[in-house]
């Protein structure tokens, strides 16, 4: 027997309707490509992405096509996401820090019918015209007054567009599973490959987020998404503080300390999310400068792991409480969250910063568990490692066009490719992409573990741990790293504070000091670089 509920599909255009009429005078706030602030309320976005799904008719967009973006985060782009998703398209997000000939990959790959973007992107695509010929139309990001003279064919001015239409529109109502979004997965290994979300998963993402175990995202709160739109939807906050009601700020193409730090000031954002690449940048600016906030009540810290230091940091000298995170495109992103239990109410300083290095345990509607290299599940004892399987509702079923081939175990599991440890109150942690971790002699030396002490050495900016080929235990540990400006720290200095934390197998065989390291284009350590570029490396102990 069905329950006798109301079958109301879970649909993207609500979310923002929602909000026009339960927040209409919570503002989004942007840094403008053009220069100025710009600041309007989440009435104002909805009225305009009502505007902008009549324009996409008007150009002959139709349900299912793919509609791309190239674009900061900013007030625009949040009409595409609501407008391209609500009227039936597909919003296709592109990572412009990848590489010229990856974009033109994914868009012709994509099959996308336009383009668009911001101006700072003009010259990427003026680069790429060739190659993405397919493309019906790029539309420019700005008004007339700055549109500019770029050698592009079949260019459109947004606000022109948008001047041609009025928001009388009533969003279409379709099956909740239809495509919304697409967003490519990085590339580190082959070609990128396409994530598909529904609106469905979309929506109970984005109700995820507002949990208080999950972001806790709020009405009282005013967020600044540092993660960027083209990054896995921005984590989902478009669509949560659509949801809640929290007051947007948005960066725009300024994401350097200065400027983070100055629009966390002049807005007075209580909530902020992003890798530790740039909480690294930021923090830096604040301690040259003497900085302190004003307002910063917690920050979300993902897509990489959070060094012990950088909490430490974030929490004793500036009393912002560290939310560690992890999850992954396939994920939409959120997986887990490290927020404590009531249990640990009475626990240790110390304590408590042990469990806020682990990445959190599972959100309502992830399920995980650890399995071996046969596929037996392993215990939740904090000790035992191995490969690390999610399933639930907005977790991948599979890559946009069958890439890849089937993903999913027989029983619907998703390989995530992350090797880690569950403790008996759930909290996972990963020790290591399966990719990166060190196997020498038998055992196994979690990169991440050996990064994360590395980086807590005084003088140590960034450092990267990678396996090289050794004869007798098969692969050793070369530790790579980043000395912060005017330090003067030496191979020993950093080895002996290795030892503090680490076992003496554990131990890098040698270290090397380089300038800077490379990164991909989600900020994350470009391992497979580094291992190609050190992989007849000479360790001292061969
Ligand atoms: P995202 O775009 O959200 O960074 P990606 O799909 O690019 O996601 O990368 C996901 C991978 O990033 C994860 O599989 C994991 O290896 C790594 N990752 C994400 N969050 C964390 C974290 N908190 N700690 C360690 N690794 C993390």
């Amino acid at each position: 027997m069905l329950g006798l509920m109301q079958d109301r599909p879970l649909m993207i255009s609500d979310l923002i309707e929602f909000a026009a009429i339960h927040h209409a005078k919570e503002e989004i706030v942007s840094r403008t490509v053009e220069g100025p602030i710009h600041r309007y309320t989440f009435k104002d976005c909805a009225a305009r992405s009502r505007q902008l799904a009549k324009v996409l008719i008007k150009l002959g967009v139709g349900q299912g096509d793919r509609v791309a973006t190239l674009a900061w985060n900013g007030y625009r782009h949040m009409e595409l996401y609501y407008g391209i998703s609500g009227m039936g398209a597909i919003c296709h997000t592109i990572n412009p820090r990848l590489f010229p000939e990856q974009i033109a990959y994914i868009v012709n790959h994509a099959e996308d019918k336009y383009l668009f973007t911001d101006l700072t992107f003009v010259p990427l695509l003026e680069k790429i015209a060739g190659q993405i010929q397919k493309l019906k139309g790029i539309i420019i990001m700005t008004d007339d007054a700055h549109m500019p003279k770029a050698n592009l064919p079949n260019m459109f001015c947004y606000e022109t567009l948008m001047a041609g239409v009025d928001d009388d529109y009533q969003w279409p109502l379709f099956d909740e599973r239809t495509a919304c979004m697409l967003c490519y997965t990085s590339g580190t290994t082959g070609n990128p490959k396409g994530v598909l979300f529904s609106h469905r998963s979309t929506v109970l993402h984005s109700f995820a987020v507002c949990t208080k175990d999950g972001v806790g995202m709020c009405n009282e709160d005013t967020v600044l998404p540092v993660v960027p739109m083209f990054h896995v939807n921005a984590w989902g906050t478009p669509y949560a503080a659509a949801m809640c009601g929290a007051k947007m700020v948005m960066p725009g193409a300024k994401m350097d300390g200065a400027s983070i730090y100055e629009l966390m000031e002049t807005e007075q954002v209580t909530v902020s999310l992003g890798v530790p690449t740039v909480w690294m940048m930021l923090l830096a600016y604040m301690k040259e400068n003497n900085k302190k906030f004003s307002s910063m009540k917690r920050t979300i810290i993902g897509g990489a792991a959070a060094p012990k230091s950088m909490i430490e940091t974030f929490e004793k000298e500036f009393k912002v409480s560290v939310i560690h995170a992890w999850g992954m495109t396939e994920m939409s992103p959120i997986g887990t969250a490290c927020n404590m239990k009531k249990t640990h109410k009475s626990i240790s300083a110390v304590d408590k910063l042990r469990l806020q290095l682990k990445q959190g345990r599972a959100v309502y509607g992830v399920d995980m568990k650890i399995v071996d290299g046969e596929g037996q599940d392993l215990p939740w004892d904090g000790k035992a490692f191995g490969n690390l399987l999610v399933r639930g509702p907005w977790i991948t079923s599979g890559y946009f066009k069958g890439e890849g081939g089937q993903i999913l175990t027989k029983d619907g599991w998703f390989d995530t490719g992350d090797v880690a440890t569950i403790d008996p109150d759930g909290y996972m942690q990963i020790t290591d992409r399966s990719k990166d971790v060190i196997k020498s002699g038998g055992e196994w030396i979690s990169s991440i573990d050996v990064e994360n002490s590395a980086v807590g050495c005084p003088g140590i900016a960034e450092a990267a741990v990678i396996a090289v080929p050794h004869p007798k235990w098969d692969e050793r540990p070369l530790l790579i790293a980043v000395k912060k400006k005017d330090a003067q720290v030496t191979k020993e200095d950093l080895l002996n504070h290795l030892k503090k934390t680490l076992a003496k197998w554990q131990l890098p065989d040698d270290v090397v000091f380089v300038n800077e390291l490379p990164h991909t284009a989600t900020g994350k350590l470009l391992k497979t670089q580094l291992r190609s570029q050190y992989k007849n490396y000479k360790l001292p102990t061969v």
